[in-house]
């Protein structure tokens, strides 16, 4: 699939990543998605948004990509996790649309946010999409796990102004309970951002009975404190907005019980990372 081929008139509409998508790719082979996905003349979408103010800083555009590796138990949009969900868009258009945008986001101090699902699952897309928007001088975010952190070369880092990088667990036992995924790969990509002195903000999800060990959390803040380059911390409270999505996709959902957690604990959490010097919210 290329630029030039001839898609269906998709409706790249702004929409809230918290409704149900699937099966947006009208009619895409398996084959030629991944053709697309391997030159990222194309980028699967599930949603995006021109106005949000917590997916980086500013006001931003957001773009959220179909496709993620990990399955946290806890993950509000399920519909992102199978990349042919995603509705294909070809990279002129994102480009051609954000770019009606960079005025606005200039002056409102934001820039364009990728996320997901998880981004890198289109690496090439990601960074033919962030080469652009740093053409257009547009400041750029890349939302992910840090799992495949290193599909991207170091040049390509610096297409990237900020990386928001959600660590789901320090603990690798529980890292995999959460993700069904080793944490070794995401610890590395938070070191090796740190060696190239990119900056970051972390982001930790924290969800009552499974990521709320503070000995676990304290030995997470001291880890990224020590490498220098996370500006700022989000402690992210647990809350059940997918909750439909997993019933509507028929997926057992192991959460159904769970609580947000106190304004206590999450106050707790803060107060571990700013113990270790870092700006936490
Ligand atoms: S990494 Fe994000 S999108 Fe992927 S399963 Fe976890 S919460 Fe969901």
């Amino acid at each position: 699939m290329s630029d030039a081929q001839t898609l269906p008139d998709a409706p790249l509409e702004p929409k809230s990543p918290y409704e149900l998508r699937i099966r947006e790719n009208r009619g895409v082979t398996e084959e030629s998605l991944k053709e697309a996905i391997a030159g990222g003349s194309v980028g699967f979408f599930h949603s995006f948004t021109t106005g949000s103010t917590v997916d980086g800083p500013g006001v931003r555009c957001v773009a959220w990509l179909s496709g993620c590796q990990f399955r946290c138990q806890y993950c509000h949009n399920p519909d992102t996790w199978h990349l042919i969900n995603g509705l294909p868009v070809p990279l002129a258009r994102a480009v051609q649309e954000l770019g009606r945008y960079r005025h606005g986001l200039k002056v409102m101090n934001g820039g364009f946010t990728l996320s997901g699902g998880e981004p890198l699952m289109q690496d090439r897309f990601a960074v033919r999409m962030f080469t652009a928007a740093k053409d257009m001088g547009i400041h750029t975010a890349l939302d992910t796990n840090g799992y495949l952190g290193e599909r991207l070369s170091d040049d390509e880092l610096k297409s990237i102004d900020l990386v928001l990088l959600d660590i789901k667990s320090w603990d690798s036992e529980v890292h995999r309970r959460v993700t069904g995924k080793d944490v070794t790969q995401v610890l590395d990509f938070a070191r090796r951002l740190s060696a190239q002195k990119r900056p970051a903000w972390l982001r930790y999800v924290l969800v009552p009975g499974l990521t709320d060990d503070f000995d676990g959390i304290e030995k997470l803040a001291k880890f990224v404190a020590d490498l220098g380059n996370f500006e700022r911390v989000d402690v992210l409270p647990f809350h059940q907005m997918g909750k439909f999505k997993w019933k509507q996709l028929g997926i057992n959902y192991s959460r159904d019980d769970t609580k947000p957690p106190t304004p206590e604990v999450v106050q707790r959490a803060v107060g571990l990372f700013r113990a270790n010097g870092l700006k936490a919210f």
